[in-house]
């Protein structure tokens, strides 16, 4: 189909970068037993993520660098070296001994973002225990879900959460068999059917023995985001530590000053994998805010804590963007030297803030829960093409495929064509299986290729551009368009904040393009706005990709870890059951 192009030309001064890596030199260079000589790894071949992260850097010159710095909801700041993290780590896994929890038992962790659950994630690593840390906002019944379907035997969480969630829920948690209640207030706990968390850790040892586990085994459950449907559980292993070195290198440019912040939940594997692992193995020091998204917070961190490395997400730049420029101009960013985004698509408008607000462009990558790490990115040392994913990462093999012979899939060669978005086989954070599906997990593959269930094209030049995901992609009048082609250009116009595209069923057409927009600061709803909206997308999209309705909205349904969910702004257009929601923001 004729595409309009929404996309401005690359301009060179969309290239930062102060360590610059040879794209195409590192690409040829790189496998990935190389980026496993990188690591330490324990006798035997063994590896282990919370050795690599944490025990090995408290036997070196990190002791004493700050490995996480929290910032309280309250003010209070709370500052952990890489020292005292391996002390943690080692004291949680010998309160897991303690208790009877062998290598292999799965512990779960619902707490907000708190040193507690820092210690609880990498100190199960190290016992050898596999670990999903939950969003603390779920409610009893995705919390009951994921802990039966991921087996887990213990559970860390906070005395409120515990009254407020799961006490309740407790007898259907058949494979639980300890509780461990971190205290709201700093002083010790008295529940019944669980124990204190503070006091087994006081009363453990400070010395514990890291489990060699074997790069296979397995070490963390992430839950998906729930955006096209019910959430699949990825199980993950050790040998994964490898990518997570390799993209935070590459993808983020990671380096031992680093002060860098990755604004995501673990509940999220972008929490877990880049807001944990990833800049331990480098030796960074990681700010990790405890609050919720608050624009005039956000932007005071950035500045009093001299970020120099950011991660965030579409949502929270399209949230900033919201609030207005006024409010960023109190506040100045010197040492911000790299900004990405990763979650979903980052409009072109996004891109352009970052350079104007922030001093910098954003760079988006690209990877979902299950490939565990970073797959496609614009990378520091080549150019930004806005509104692209950007190329993959050394070690990654992309490619668009389209139904072949025999049941495969083929490998469409020429640029520019639509297609489904699939990795070659074998990284090494690669998803061993679905939690409960194995069936699910086979589609996954088709001969060597993994395939995402994303719709992307590659360019001459190597680039990745998102269309949308298969399940959101609308079919008009024989014509397939992208919602996020359509969205990005609505977010062009200065009105607009967000937007989320879908299909609506058309007896004439098929489906017929039907955009929802929430507004920027100081616009109001009105006919002559919507009209206006109407016209500039017809403008720059043409008739037949243009939106036929518009709808305002305050905000639009999101995911707990960002994501809008079209899916959930199409049930409710039509009037059809809303689908598994245990991910949605509340609100929303
Ligand atoms: P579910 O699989 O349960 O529907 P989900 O796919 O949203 O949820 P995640 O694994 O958190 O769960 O998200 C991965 C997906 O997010 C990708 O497959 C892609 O659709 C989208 N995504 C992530 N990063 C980007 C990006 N930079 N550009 C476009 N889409 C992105
Ligand atoms: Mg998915």
């Amino acid at each position: 189909m004729e595409r309009t192009s929404i996309i401005r030309k690359a301009p060179s001064e969309l290239r930062t970068q102060p360590n610059l890596v040879d794209y195409e030199a590192t690409r040829r260079a790189f496998s990935w037993d190389l980026a496993r000589e990188a690591l330490a790894g324990l006798p035997g071949g063994a590896l282990n993520i919370a050795y690599e992260t944490v025990v090995r850097h408290a036997g070196g010159p990190l002791r004493d660098r700050l490995a996480f710095r929290f910032l309280g909801q309250d003010g209070a700041v709370r500052d952990l070296s890489y020292a005292d993290l391996a002390e943690l780590t080692a004291r949680f896994a010998n309160v897991l001994r303690g208790l009877d929890v062998v290598r292999g038992e799965r512990v779960f962790v619902l707490t907000g973002r708190i040193p507690e659950l820092y210690a609880a994630v990498l100190g199960g690593l190290r016992a050898g225990c596999a670990v999903s840390p939950l969003f603390s906002a779920f409610g009893p019944e995705p919390i009951a879900t994921r802990l039966n379907i991921g087996q887990g035997a213990v559970l860390v969480t906070t005395e409120l959460l515990y009254q407020r969630k799961v006490a309740k829920i407790r007898g259907e948690l058949t494979t639980l068999r300890h509780v461990l209640l971190v205290s709201d207030d700093g002083t010790t706990t008295e529940v019944p059917d669980t124990h204190d968390f503070g006091r087994l850790m006081a009363a453990a040892s400070d010395d514990f023995p890291t489990v060699p586990t074997r790069p296979d085994e397995l070490a963390l459950l992430h839950f998906t985001s729930g955006t096209t449907g019910t959430p699949k559980g990825a199980m993950h292993v050790h040998g994964a530590v490898a990518t997570h070195w390799a993209t935070g290198l590459y993808a983020l440019d990671l380096h031992p000053n680093d002060v860098f912040w990755c604004t995501a939940d673990p509940g999220w594997v972008t929490g877990t994998s880049y807001g944990i692992i990833a800049p331990l193995l480098h030796g960074v020091t990681s700010i990790v805010d405890e609050g919720d998204f608050d624009a005039e917070r956000w932007y005071r961190i950035l500045h009093e804590q001299k970020v120099t490395v950011w991660y965030t997400a579409p949502t929270a730049i399209r949230m900033l963007m919201k609030a207005g420029p006024e409010l960023a101009k109190r506040y100045e960013f010197p040492q911000l030297r790299f900004v990405a985004s990763v979650g979903e698509p980052l409009n072109p408008e996004a891109v352009w803030w970052g350079k104007e607000v922030l001093g910098l462009p954003i760079h988006d990558n690209w990877w979902q829960t299950e490939t565990g790490g970073i797959m496609i990115a614009n990378v520091p040392a080549l150019d930004i093409k806005p509104g692209s994913m950007g190329r993959p990462l050394p070690g990654v093999e992309a490619a668009i495929v389209r139904e072949g012979k025999d049941g495969l899939v083929e490998v469409v060669d020429e640029p520019d064509v639509e297609g489904e978005l699939a990795l070659l086989r074998g990284w090494p954070a690669m998803l061993r299986g679905y939690l409960n599906n194995e069936e699910r997990y086979r589609k996954c593959f088709s001969g060597v290729w993994y395939l995402t269930g994303d719709l992307a094209r590659r360019d001459a030049d190597g680039y990745f551009w998102f269309v949308g995901r298969k399940d959101d992609v609308i079919k008009s009048a024989g014509h397939l368009i992208g919602p996020f082609e359509v969205e990005s250009v609505l977010m062009e116009h200065p009105a607009v904040a967000e937007a989320g595209v879908i299909g609506k069923p058309d007896e004439m057409v098929g489906e017929i393009v039907k955009a929802f927009v929430s507004l920027k600061k100081g616009y109001e709803p009105s006919e002559a706005l919507r009209m206006e909206l109407l016209a500039h997308a017809r403008r720059k999209l043409g008739a037949a990709v243009a939106p036929k309705e518009i709808d305002f909205a305050t905000t639009l349904p999101r995911t707990r870890s960002g994501k809008i969910m079209r899916r959930l702004l199409k049930a409710r257009e039509l009037g059809l059951p809303e689908g598994d929601t245990s991910t949605l923001e509340a609100g929303a």
